[in-house]
């Protein structure tokens, strides 16, 4: 079969059949002890040029490939033609618009799908705990297991949040657009073998092999049926950073893949290992807010969050395109000379995440 992962049967080579190209790659875990120390707090933000800021960030997402958002069990999916069949759906959300009495159903990617995924790459690229609950994982990993104490937090908890800190990023639900649903098919997923494939994949010699992360690639076809968002979509988003610091505010970019410098798309949802959910994200427009209406927002929100309007989170400096730009390199720059941004292991992430693995095609079987 030509662009068969799989050696013919009538290869000369005798032994097992080898497998396919394995569709991901580790960020090499030597990398120095977590740079902790205590976080801006809540309540320390001064306005203007200061090192605790606060900002939205609006952003686009287009995807490169199809996107599978599941509630992770199977269900009975009715197509806009009436057909009924079996699949993993998607993630809708009843969405009431004000001039439309009856709601709609839009696809949507939760906030917080995005926020993990971007989390576990800024815990990559920076000097970072690694926050896992496998007893094995935690018995190598020595310093490096999660913090524990609020006043000694790594760049990523200080960020994205710790027991007991609640983190400075709130990314809103995506909506996309009724007409962006598909139906994909993709080949059924594996559990990965569990000892043997600890051992032997990801720890070799006592040491942990680094943080793995899926590769680009082009969607392979098989019998998995699945409702996705179609390749090719885009929505509108924004992330409100509220009150942290700038270098913070730096990897954060970083770990979207939005550096303008160095943009990459990167992945979410299911599906990843047979070419599902490639992402772009791009930032157009920043809103750099002003004290004024920071304190309005702490004081109305609280620490959890809550409701905000969207008028205060517009009223502060509004720059988009290349002054955007311009001032997300200030941010990025400042977290690598503060050490926030890992130089060496943010170009693993770029070059693991490169845009080209598009051109291949994921694996249909076993790898
Ligand atoms: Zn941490």
């Amino acid at each position: 079969m030509p662009g068969s992962p799989y050696e013919s049967p009538n290869s000369p080579n005798h032994g097992p059949t080898p497998l396919a190209e394995k569709p991901y790659r580790f960020v090499s875990s030597v990398k120095p002890e977590p740079k902790r120390s205590g976080p801006a707090g809540h309540a320390v933000f001064a306005g203007g040029d200061g090192p605790v800021i606060a900002a939205v960030l609006h952003f686009t997402i287009t995807t490169l490939t199809p996107l599978h958002v599941a509630l992770g069990i199977m269900g009975i999916v009715r197509s806009q033609q009436g057909e009924e069949f079996a699949a993993l759906p998607a993630m809708v959300l009843r969405h009431v618009d004000e001039g439309n009495r009856e709601p709609v159903r839009l696809p949507i990617l939760p906030g917080s799908s995005l926020k993990g995924a971007v989390r576990a790459m800024a815990e990559a690229i920076s000097p970072s705990c690694v926050p896992v609950a496998d007893p094995r994982v935690r018995a190598l990993l020595g310093k490096h297991n999660r913090c524990n104490d609020v006043q000694a937090l790594c760049p990523a908890c200080r960020l994205f949040g710790s027991s007991g800190y609640a983190g400075h990023v709130s990314i809103g639900d995506i909506m996309f657009a009724r007409g962006d649903l598909r139906r994909h098919k993709s080949p059924l997923l594996w559990k990965p073998g569990r000892d043997s494939a600890f051992a032997s994949r990801y720890a070799r010699q006592g040491r942990l092999q680094g943080r793995k992360f899926y590769v680009h690639r082009s969607p392979a076809e098989g019998d998995d049926v699945r409702v996705v968002i179609k390749s090719g979509a885009s929505a509108s988003g924004r992330i409100v950073y509220a009150g942290g610091r700038r270098e913070e505010l730096g990897l954060l970019v970083a770990a979207l893949g939005a550096d303008p410098d160095h943009p990459f798309p990167i992945k979410i949802g299911g599906g990843k290992p047979v070419g599902l959910g490639s992402v772009l994200i791009n930032i157009d427009r920043v809103v750099i807010l002003e004290h004024t209406s920071v304190e309005k927002f702490l004081r109305h929100t609280g620490r959890l969050g809550g409701v905000i309007n969207s008028e205060q989170l517009e009223a502060g400096l509004d720059v988009a395109g290349e002054s955007a730009a311009q001032w997300l390199r200030e941010q990025i720059q400042l977290a690598r000379r503060t050490g926030v941004l890992l130089d060496d292991p943010y170009q693993q992430l770029r070059e693991i995440l490169a845009r080209d693995g598009l051109q291949k095609t994921a694996p249909s079987g076993p790898y």
